[in-house]
């Protein structure tokens, strides 16, 4: 009897020794994750993932508001090379951990140069997540992600070759970042380059959410069936790219191609249209005004902004507004209050 009271004791004894030892390793292990992320306009999709993936563990996350914050993890998450990093750190964290592009983008005689030794991609127990859209509750109803990585144009102002491989090659599903949201923001980075473009299409067209094609895509790999496939999904926005001469006739031809099939206005078509890369004045020109006469909106983007001449900030000024664009051609678009148009002030004269 005595035997079995001591079993008793110390089969309590243990159990209480148990729990009391869960609960210090729920005390010990639920950690304060605070994120920081560059992207302050747009939802970081890292921030989201590493988010889902601390939940699942039972820590406690929240995005970086103030230093005055208390965290025992810190991840900065830049993706931009021209943004300033995190000067204060919350309070008592002991792990931070940075990683993005922006940490690998050196800028060299005004040219960006990727560095693989210094990004630190996110480990695929993170890159796996579906993102913890919660995070971002002003952005509610829409879905952000890649369904390929990569690029095989390895063009010398962008990083997606050299950072995600020269194939565009498939990296997930839809259902991987999509639950039914209302909007789908894709940020693939050349999703016609890749084999799987068809299938990837159809999920897009299966998901009747409206889409964003939120990066350029490329003009060439615009066949009249591949334009059909596109013109089926619901598209909110769509972005191509006329970035290289030498590529022109190509990307007018499927840009041609594309407005044959689409009855969006140019309102919601878009071409991304580089400048400050190894062009002149009359190329950027030359180019606005082909993309013009195929029913396009040019979008000015800018290599290394803030190396650039007046010419483009006015053309930029101009070619990116809608209203501005829709209400004076630029020739007699007057920038500036000395009252020159751009025909006085760039000797354009058509
Ligand atoms: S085609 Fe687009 S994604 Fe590919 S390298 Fe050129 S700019 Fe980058």
């Amino acid at each position: 009897m005595l035997r079995f009271e001591f079993f008793d004791l110390c089969f309590h004894i243990t159990r209480y020794m148990t729990f009391v030892k869960n609960l210090e390793m729920e005390t010990t292990f639920m950690k304060k994750v605070i994120i920081w992320s560059d992207t302050h306009n747009f939802p970081s999709i890292a921030a989201m993932k590493i988010s889902s993936f601390h939940k699942a563990c039972g820590d406690d996350v929240k995005l970086f508001e103030s230093a005055f914050d208390y965290c025992d993890v810190l991840y900065k998450s830049k993706a931009f090379s021209f943004t300033s990093d995190l000067e204060h750190y919350p309070q008592g964290c002991e792990q931070v951990l940075s990683g993005g592009s922006g940490y690998a983008i050196r800028t060299k005689n005004n040219r960006e140069c990727y560095s693989a030794e210094f990004d630190s991609p996110l480990p695929n127990e993170i890159e796996s997540q579906y993102p913890d859209y919660s995070l971002y509750p002003q952005f509610a109803d829409n879905a952000y992600g890649f369904l390929t990585r990569g690029c095989g144009n390895n063009c010398p102002f962008c990083i997606v070759s050299k950072k995600e491989g020269l194939v565009s090659r498939k990296v997930a599903d839809l259902s991987d970042f999509w639950r039914g949201q209302g909007f789908i923001k894709l940020m693939d980075g050349n999703l016609l380059n890749s084999r799987d473009r068809e299938g990837l299409l159809q999920q897009l067209i299966d998901s009747k959410a409206k889409i964003d094609y939120v990066q350029g895509l490329d003009a060439r790999f615009v066949t009249e069936d591949i334009a059909k496939l596109i013109c089926k999904t619901r598209i909110a926005m769509i972005h191509f790219a006329f970035d290289n001469l030498k590529d022109e006739t190509r990307i007018l031809r499927g840009l041609e191609i594309f407005a044959k099939h689409t009855n969006l206005t140019d309102r919601n078509r878009r071409v991304y249209i580089l400048t400050n890369y190894e062009t002149t004045q009359d190329e950027d020109w030359y180019r606005v005004q082909k993309v013009r006469e195929l029913g396009y909106q040019p979008y000015i983007t800018i290599y290394q902004k803030g190396t650039h001449g007046q010419f483009i900030t006015d053309l930029a000024r101009w070619s990116n507004s809608y209203f501005i664009n829709r209400s004076c051609d630029f020739l007699d678009y007057v920038p500036r209050v000395d009252g020159k148009t751009c025909r006085q002030l760039y000797g354009i004269t058509a």
